[in-house]
């Protein structure tokens, strides 16, 4: 498998908690290298935007409210099967299924408020770091 670049949310409950380095600490472990970050509060349309995909769903205003709620930490991160490697170290949506050792096992305190986002396919980590990053900030 070739190396690859996946998106990542740092969520607002996590940086509330004051999480934000053992969870990047978690990504590390695993081999995934973080080639940008950046701190910032998203909009109520930038959050409407980015999960539009779910407007649909029950939780959608839940969900869009939770993520301006307080600063996020968006990233960029690399390595060989960076995609599906940092799923693995996200574990499961609803913290209660998630693996031992996983991100969401250890600090997420609901399916809701689970502490990370990571894109599941390479078009939607391509359109995710567009969303967020321009070009100039991908050094790599
Ligand atoms: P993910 O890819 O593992 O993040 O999961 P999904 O794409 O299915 O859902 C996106 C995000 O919506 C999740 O990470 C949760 O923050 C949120 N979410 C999913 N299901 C629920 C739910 O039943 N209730 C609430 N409040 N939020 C949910």
């Amino acid at each position: 498998m070739a190396i690859q670049r996946t998106f990542s949310i740092i969520k607002p409950d996590a940086t509330k908690r004051n999480l934000t380095g053992a969870i990047v600490a978690k990504f590390e472990a695993a081999g995934l290298r973080v080639v940008a970050s950046k701190r910032i509060q998203m909009t109520l349309a930038q959050a409407e935007t980015f999960y539009g995909v779910h407007s649909e769903r029950p939780f959608f205003g839940e969900l869009c409210e939770f993520m301006i709620s307080e600063p996020i930490v968006v990233q960029v991160l690399e390595g060989e099967d960076a995609i599906a490697k940092n799923r693995e170290v996200m574990g499961a949506t609803n913290p209660a299924d998630a693996a031992e050792g996983t991100i969401r096992k250890d600090f997420a305190l609901s399916i809701g408020e689970n502490s990370v986002h990571g894109s599941d396919a390479p078009e939607t980590a391509a359109e995710e770091i567009a969303f967020f990053f321009s070009g100039l900030e991908l050094v790599g």
